[in-house]
């Protein structure tokens, strides 16, 4: 049996996807700028996405700009925002446990002279909002907290930080919501949100392509500079097949939120059960009621190395990860679990799981059955248990 529980790192796309790309890879492969009518038709695919993608977050089309994904609508978030504003002020505010997509590009920020604060988390990875509160200012002139954590699953209370925003006349509020959107409703109206970041390849489409909701009225300046594509604001040729594709799933993930949000979180907590009973010496880093996702599970197994662990279920076809996909290469630790104030060790015995709708209970008994020898035998190997 193959169990795939890494859907936060990327997910398997929809048949449907796959062929609306290959169509407009194979067939109606204009460009979208053409002025015959190959041209007009690739246009067209380009426009019935943003109009999907806008519906699903209840928004206008014209508030949608297609991008290469996450980490793109991130840093033109950032730094359009950055470079928009910096007259008028030069803080910016975010969390310690954003995705390197914002934190790396706070970090150049930093270089170039902004002030940038990290509003520290609970030990399960929710903001503190009084600090935020606290570290409002009139030189602040950019909130960007995510929606919801890529390792640990938790939500952010968005609506909460939308209020301070407008209380305070905070001119710009960014959230990067690659992990939540597709798997719980957004409502942007009702957060408050000016710029958000989604991607592609979260939500069963394609990589390389995802959008940044920019709300009318909101202006920073472009990221990428060009042949004036996506009304002047995201400069290259549209990648039609990608764009279309993402179009497909968001209207597919949008139809389904809530069946799959009760599918996914049945297996997720029908996990979590026969963890909590059958394997002791662990610790549930991840929150257990409605302020995670449906689909994230974060557990730290005392005493191993999850990267051991990983490669053991990987025998046994069965693929989770040790955290966030952009670590899992590079040595350190996670910053994340870090700054929810995990130890060393329970850092080190840390897995996510993840989940999507191609998930069942079968798999479920399944990756518990492995998990529990797994465990044990590198207890048993390691001695230390
Ligand atoms: N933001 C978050 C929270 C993510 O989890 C990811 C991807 O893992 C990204 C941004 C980057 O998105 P992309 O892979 O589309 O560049």
């Amino acid at each position: 049996m193959f169990v795939y529980l890494d859907n936060s790192a990327t997910t398997k796309p929809y048949l449907e996807v796959v062929e609306v790309m290959k169509h407009y890879l194979e067939e109606d492969f204009g460009n979208a700028s053409s002025l015959h009518k190959m041209g007009i038709t690739a246009e067209k695919a380009v426009k019935g996405a943003r109009k999907i993608v806008a519906a699903s977050l209840k928004v206008k089309d014209n508030e949608i700009y297609f991008t290469s994904g996450g980490t793109e609508s991130d840093n033109t978030a950032l730094f359009g925002a950055a470079n928009a504003l910096k007259r008028r002020g030069k803080k910016i505010i975010t969390s310690k446990i954003e995705h390197p997509a914002v934190l790396s590009a706070c970090k150049r920020l930093k270089a170039l002279g902004y002030e940038v604060v990290y509003i520290n988390v609970d030990e399960k990875g929710l903001l503190n909002i009084e600090e935020l509160k606290d570290q409002l200012d009139p030189n602040t002139v950019l909130i960007s907290i995510m929606h919801a954590n890529n390792e640990l699953g938790t939500i952010q209370p968005l609506k909460e930080i939308g209020e301070l925003k407008r209380r305070q006349g905070i001119a710009y509020f960014h959230t990067d919501a690659v992990q939540s959107y597709g798997k719980i409703r957004l409502g942007l109206e009702e957060i408050g949100v000016d710029m958000l970041s989604l991607s592609g390849h979260k939500i069963h489409g394609p990589k390389g392509i995802g959008a940044l909701y920019l709300r009318s009225g909101c202006h920073i300046e472009p990221y990428i500079y060009g042949g004036g594509q996506e009304r002047e604001f995201r400069s290259g040729t549209e990648n039609v097949p990608a764009i279309a594709g993402l179009g497909k799933c968001a209207a597919m993930i949008s139809e389904r939120i809530e069946n799959n949000a009760k599918k996914i979180s049945d297996s997720r907590n029908y996990l979590l059960n026969g963890i909590k009973t059958e394997i002791k010496d662990i610790k549930i880093n991840s929150y257990e009621d409605e302020r995670c996702l449906p689909n994230i599970l974060n557990i730290s197994f005392l005493g191993i190395r999850g990267e051991v662990l990983l490669h053991m279920l990987e025998q046994n076809d069965i693929f989770v990860s040790t955290g966030s996909a952009c670590y899992s290469k590079k040595k350190g630790q996670s910053h994340v679990l870090k700054a929810a104030g995990l130890t060393d060790k329970e850092i080190e015995g840390a897995i996510r799981f993840s989940f999507s709708e191609f998930n069942n209970i079968e798999e479920m008994d399944h990756v518990l059955y492995h998990l529990k020898n797994s465990v044990e035998n590198i207890r048993k190997m390691t001695r230390k248990w």
